[in-house]
């Protein structure tokens, strides 16, 4: 009786114990996260050093030694072999020369100007395109969705023409949220998309028509991002299957077009998002021409691994893209973007979480990859390779946490999840936000599609559950609106300018710190749970998880 009695308390002590140590380890490792730790590693990643960390340049050299070194100091294992990094085949495309775009019909013709009026470019590795007389369909949304019952195709036959297509989805302008998404912007809304179905469907190139709010940003962004050179990953049949001319015309010109067909532009529009809408043909013709100068390079996702003590061939993946603009010498005065926010904020936190999951005297139970990719800026290139070519089995990785661009506004009551409530794995985030006394809200401007613009998308895409941060709004100091107006501020006179700098004496970082310790414990709850998390009923994302999981 005595014996099995002091057994029962030698048991109890040990549990009582071993349950202390356990939670004193793992809080020693959330107090690892650090303010001077996290600001140390911005700085340095945003420094004019990097230049910019430009892909396939001398600024993603320095870079990717960097978090080699970095990796390697903290005690990571490397996480391809014995490699610290993944190649990342790419071409890049820089267009010149482009002519005039020519538009006319038998009465007229109108000639519109590279930049101002319209942009395009191409995916195919040819070094010329030259589009004659190619006549102008106007296909609406350009959507084929049968869970929609919406075919904007059907009836015609695109072959070899040029489509002329609005940006976003139906449910935009329609905002009943029963129709497609509603606002919020499903992926037949995204301009890649507009790209890829015009594809499948034969035609030989593409016109948008831009809009400031239906896109989710201004013409300058547009002009932008397809003035410079552009990244595609290599692919079998370079890209022919693409079409050969992809573009943007700018609202203005759009009226002008709608004109000359002697088409009312608004009527158009809005027959465009009804059920009733047949693509026209405009009766126009296209001519365009340009160059590209294509040369093959190479490019790296930088990955390392943490081994579980458990699970050990099983996976969480921490994703944050490393890679920003580089050097644009075309600039007056300041030529680097240094990308500061985006993304030395979430490749700092990256090697933050590294290091304290490192610091666990007894480690997380599944093993853990530590991803930072390339090219996310030139269309998340970075992460759909990795997603396409997975190192460690998709069937074998429990979800994927995104971090892009951190809170620099000072503490918030709430954290943003991008795409809230269409995986399981959200409940993980809950509980430890929970835990904090904070709350989890949806991204605020879902019209703007921004589920579709950072690499968690690919990790989607091929049905890995994601759970992708952003910041809160509800800043305990000065409330939403303050935060609101700051953040929109910042969007306007930073996003994608040399002037997304590290800034000392401007930025606050205790909100960050406590969003990277959300970003730790969940992953930490997700690496310790019995079962997978999956997509909701509903997303479709699951069809492709159920799959692979049989
Ligand atoms: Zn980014």
């Amino acid at each position: 009786m005595k014996n099995s009695l002091s057994l029962f308390l030698i048991i109890v002590v040990s549990i009582f114990t071993f349950n202390f140590c356990d939670k004193q380890n793992f809080e020693h490792a959330v107090e690892s996260i650090k303010v001077d730790e996290i600001k140390n590693k911005i700085e340095i990643l945003s420094s004019d050093e990097f230049l910019g960390r430009a892909p396939a340049s001398l600024g993603e050299e320095r870079t990717i030694k960097y978090l080699e070194e970095q990796f390697r100091r903290i005690g990571l294992n490397p996480g391809n072999g014995n490699s610290y990094f993944q190649e990342v085949p790419l071409f890049e495309i820089a267009s010149h020369s482009w002519s005039k775009l020519n538009i006319s019909n038998k009465k007229t013709s109108k000639s519109f100007g590279f930049i101002d009026d319209f942009v395009c470019g191409t995916s195919r590795f040819v070094e010329n395109i030259s589009i004659k007389n190619s006549e102008l369909i106007f296909v609406g949304y350009g959507i084929v969705a049968p869970e929609y019952n919406w075919n904007d195709y059907k009836g015609i036959d695109v072959k070899g023409k040029t489509v002329v297509v609005v940006v976003n989805d139906p449910g935009f302008v329609n905002g009943d949220s029963t129709f497609f998404n509603g606002k919020k912007m499903t992926y037949y809304g995204r301009w890649t998309y507009k790209f890829e179905e015009a594809a499948r469907q034969g035609a030989k190139s593409v016109l948008i028509i831009h809009d400031d709010d239906a896109a989710g940003y201004p013409w300058g962004v547009v002009q932008n991002s397809w003035s410079g050179r552009r990244f595609y990953i290599e692919t079998p049949d370079n890209n022919m299957s693409d079409c050969e001319m992809n573009g943007w015309i700018s609202n203005s010109v759009a009226n002008e077009l709608f004109n000359m067909a002697g088409f009312d532009f608004g009527k158009e529009l809005s027959s465009a998002a009804k059920t009733d809408f047949k693509a026209k043909n405009m009766k126009l013709s296209l001519s365009v021409s340009f160059k590209n100068k294509i040369e093959k390079k190479k490019s790296n996702n930088v990955i390392a691994a943490l081994p579980g003590s458990e699970f050990k061939d099983e996976y969480l993946i921490y994703s944050a893209h490393w890679d920003h603009f580089g050097v644009n010498n075309t600039l007056v005065g300041d030529t680097i973007l240094n990308g500061a926010i985006d993304n030395a904020t979430g490749t700092a936190a990256l090697l933050e979480l590294a290091e304290a999951y490192k610091s666990l005297d007894r480690p997380q139970k599944r093993s853990i990859i530590f991803l930072a990719v390339t090219c996310e800026e030139f269309g998340l290139l970075g992460s759909e390779y990795y997603a396409k070519n997975p190192i460690y089995p998709l069937n074998k990785t429990i979800a994927a946490i995104n971090m892009d661009g951190l809170n620099i506004f000072g503490k918030t009551k709430d954290i943003t999840i991008i795409g809230y409530g269409m995986s399981e794995a959200d409940q993980f985030a809950e509980e430890v936000t929970r835990k904090y006394g904070r709350y989890i809200i949806p991204e605020s401007q879902p019209e703007k599609g921004t589920y579709f613009r950072s690499d968690h998308f690919n990790y989607a895409k091929v049905g890995l559950p994601v759970i992708y941060f952003g910041s809160g709004i509800d800043n305990i100091e000065h409330g939403k609106d303050w935060t609101i107006e700051q953040t929109n501020k910042w969007t306007r006179e930073n996003y994608h300018k040399p002037s997304d700098e590290f800034k000392l004496d401007l930025w606050k970082f205790d909100g960050m710190i406590e969003d990277v310790k959300i970003f730790f414990e969940t992953g930490y709850n997700l690496c310790n749970t019995k079962s997978f998390p999956n997509w909701k009923v509903g997303t479709p994302y699951k069809t492709i998880r159920d799959s692979m999981m049989k």
